[in-house]
């Protein structure tokens, strides 16, 4: 296979710092990588953009995006003992890896990067959803990120792309949905990690869109998604009750009945009710 860089392989660096998988921090390291490199290539060209990397780990995506050209990576590491790996890649790209020592859920990057901005992370599963949500809700739009190319288990991957009247169906994907595009682009099987998890995974690229597919109010139409499917079997008029006294002519107002259930409400009728809701 051909090589992406001159540092050592994966397996080595693992050895040579005693990093030994911490399942409390979802390790599940990626070895290979040409298949890093690949999973780079997902969030296209990367010459003109800042990548923000999660949990980088012993670096295997970090060389990937940095051989794939990336302008500059910061990446967010919460395990101190993988920092002497990040440097030995700091010192192999000069000037273009920035490493923070830190919990990726408070430190705020912005302070270090500048526009355009694409995530790009094989995210740990503890915290990979409260990232991909806080991503999809900030207080105004577009976002700081251009895109998200994401690595989850296979199942989060699902609800994320799903489409109404499936089992995956949900907030998730209302919230990805709304305001930008998502796709599965690569799958992938648990040996392609080393611990291998249970399950299978999947890589997810988000672009946003300049603007919501359809207008409203991103926190009411959050909060009523939340309650929608909170009890997703329920019909809306029982499920949506507690939260406004006169549901049932909102629902009717903008043509959804009010024993339906929340699985197969589309996006663009979620909306509505948003609207009519606010209103
Ligand atoms: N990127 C590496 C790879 O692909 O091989 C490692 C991915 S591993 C699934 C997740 C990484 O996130 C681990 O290195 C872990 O230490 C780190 N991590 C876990 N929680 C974190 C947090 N809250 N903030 C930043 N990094 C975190």
């Amino acid at each position: 296979m051909a090589q992406i860089d001159t540092l050592p392989p994966l397996r080595e660096v693992i050895g040579t710092y005693g990093l030994s998988a911490k399942k409390s921090l979802g390790q599940n390291f990626l070895l290979d990588l040409n298949l890093t490199a690949k999973i780079a290539r997902q969030a296209g060209a990367l010459d003109d953009a800042d990548v923000l990397e999660i949990g980088p780990g012993p670096g295997g995506l970090t060389r990937g995006l940095l051989s794939e050209g990336a302008r500059r990576v910061l990446a967010i590491e919460k395990d101190e003992r993988c920092l002497p790996a990040l440097h030995d890649i700091q010192a192999a790209y000069p000037d273009r890896l920035q490493i923070v020592h830190g919990d990726a859920l408070e430190v705020d990057p912005l302070d270090h990067l500048s526009a355009p901005i694409r995530i790009v992370a094989n995210l740990p599963y503890n915290v990979g959803t409260a990232l991909l949500v806080r991503w999809l809700t900030p207080k105004t739009w577009p976002p700081i990120w251009d895109s998200l190319t994401l690595m989850f288990q296979r199942e989060v991957a699902e609800r994320i792309v799903a489409l109404p009247g499936s089992k995956a169906y949900g907030r998730l994907a209302i919230l990805a949905q709304w305001r930008a595009s998502a796709d599965i682009v690569l799958s992938l099987p648990p040996e392609a990690f080393t611990p291998p998890p249970k399950v299978s995974s999947a890589v997810v690229h988000l672009k946003a869109l300049p603007e919501p597919r359809f207008p409203a109010d991103a926190q009411m139409l959050s909060r009523v998604v939340e309650k929608a499917f909170q009890q997703r079997r329920k019909m809306l008029r029982a499920s949506l009750k507690g939260f406004d006294p006169d549901i049932e002519d909102h629902l009717h107002a903008v043509g959804i009945a009010p024993t339906e259930r929340a699985e197969n409400i589309s996006l663009e009728a979620f909306c509505a009710l948003a609207r009519s809701l606010k209103s």
